[in-house]
């Protein structure tokens, strides 16, 4: 029996199905000791910082992450982090492979005038701060006007209207971060507009997401039915499964009639933003026609950009367009990678199970014998290693904390608060 030592760098959904993949290809011949890295003091990536607070369904699959990481022969190093704590050829030597899982956590730039304004700001700090990232926290978020604008046609430029659109006390019974909670309540805006630089066809919202919209409890949202018309027109009759869904939920959206809610999410098609104007701050954001000079502008005070994402580098690593550059999931030597540094910020949780259990397949067939050649342990110079236990007492002190608030949990913030509940 051979045994391999595989270190997984980043405890998100892309990091776990990796693990689990390797767990799989367990046989009589083969077994695999696997060490997660991650340098936050909590596991879970975007299931704990992306995933909306309201959806609390997707966030189950940690059930499985927790399942994977407390099977034989796995080991959780959290607060650990690549660059500071260890560096990458360290692990390329210890390991028999390394696998880089760290997502995609900057948000992309529209490169337009007046962008980097105060009050506009990508999702990408937007998100982290209303779930409680310890990095974001401290974001200072202009909630004091009457008018957001979120631009981008995703299922992230839909959170973020979401939250933003929400009765807020409809979070009360979410894990949403307690700042948040009590900014949002403070909040003036109530009217959220989500602008596509393309029609209603070419957005990238998925269909679920959009027949979730009229069960809004407190919030009118409303769709021009002359956009979803002339969108059917222009997909004609040879038209994608998903695209007809799509305009079919838009359609019972653009049907239904507004309610008196003081609270709207308006959603703008074919406007291009071209320029965010403000003195000192955000005051209005300008847009064109897509496909015309026609220019009109919404006067807001925040702006938040939902319009992808890019890996974040890390030293020793190849990158180029926003990711690690691979072949397959292959980088060099014994380095591969998966998930959405791999690919590019696309696909749901559930698509990176088949993704890395491609990639882990690709690194199985590429080993030979196994290294031996020392232990994670004696490179890492600190004590506040978070591991798999320290872990489970942080879990469970968070929802220990909501349950007699009706939460799921109670979020620490701080990673020192962090550190507190897993005894470190
Ligand atoms: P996305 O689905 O790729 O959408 C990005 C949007 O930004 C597109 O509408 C795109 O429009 C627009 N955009 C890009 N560049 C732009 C620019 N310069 N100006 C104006 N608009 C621009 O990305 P995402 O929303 O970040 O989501 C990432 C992935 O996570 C997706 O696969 C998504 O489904 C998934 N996700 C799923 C859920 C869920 O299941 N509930 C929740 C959140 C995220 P064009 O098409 O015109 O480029």
């Amino acid at each position: 029996m051979k045994n391999f030592k595989v270190a997984i760098v980043g405890a998100g959904p892309a990091g776990y199905f990796a693990a689990q993949a390797l767990q799989n290809l367990t046989s009589d011949e083969i077994s695999f000791s696997i060490d997660m890295i991650e340098r936050l003091p909590t596991p879970w990536g975007l299931v704990r910082s992306g995933v909306a607070p309201d959806h609390p369904k997707i966030k189950t699959v940690s059930k499985v992450f927790e399942k994977i990481a407390t099977a034989p022969g796995f080991r959780l190093f959290a607060n650990v982090e690549l660059g500071s704590d260890l560096t990458i050829e360290q692990l390329k030597e210890r390991y028999d492979a390394v696998v880089i899982a760290t997502g995609s956590a900057i948000g992309k730039k529209l490169g337009i005038p007046g962008e980097d304004l105060p009050g506009s700001m990508s999702a990408a700090t937007f998100v982290p701060w209303y779930n409680s990232h310890p990095d974001f926290a401290d974001e200072s978020i202009n909630l004091t006007s009457q008018t957001a604008v979120v631009i981008g046609a995703g299922n992230v430029a839909m959170d973020v209207a979401r939250m933003l659109a929400l009765e807020p006390t409809e979070l009360d019974p979410t894990d949403t971060a307690e700042h948040a909670i009590e900014e949002l309540k403070q909040s003036a805006i109530r009217n959220v507009v989500i602008s596509a630089r393309r029609g209603p066809e070419h957005a990238a919202f998925t269909s679920p997401e959009l027949r979730e919209l009229p069960k809004l409890e407190h919030t009118n949202v409303v769709m021009h039915p002359e956009d979803i018309a002339v969108a059917i027109v222009r997909a004609g009759s040879e038209i994608e499964k998903d695209t007809k869904s799509n305009l079919d939920a838009m359609t019972l959206i653009a049907e239904r009639k507004a309610t008196s809610h003081d609270r709207t999410m308006t959603f703008q098609f074919l406007a291009t933003p071209i320029e965010i104007k403000g003195n000192g701050k955000v005051e209005e954001v300008v847009f064109q026609k897509t496909g015309s000079d026609e220019r009109f502008g919404i006067e807001c005070g925040l702006v938040i950009t939902a319009i992808g994402y890019e890996a974040a580098p890390l030293e020793g690593i190849p990158y180029a367009n926003g990711k690690v550059i691979n072949e397959d999931g292959y980088v060099n030597e014994n380095l591969y990678v998966v998930g959405w540094a791999k690919r590019g910020p696309s696909g749901v949780i559930g698509t990176n199970k088949s993704d890395a259990a491609d990639v882990m397949k690709l690194l199985v067939s590429k080993l030979n014998e196994p290294k031996n050649s020392g232990d994670v342990t004696e490179i890492i110079a600190h004590n506040k290693i978070v591991t798999q236990m320290h872990w489970e007492q942080i879990n469970a002190a968070e929802v220990a904390a909501g349950e007699p608030l009706g939460k799921p949990r109670k979020k620490a913030v701080s990673r020192q608060e962090l550190l507190n509940l897993g005894g470190l």
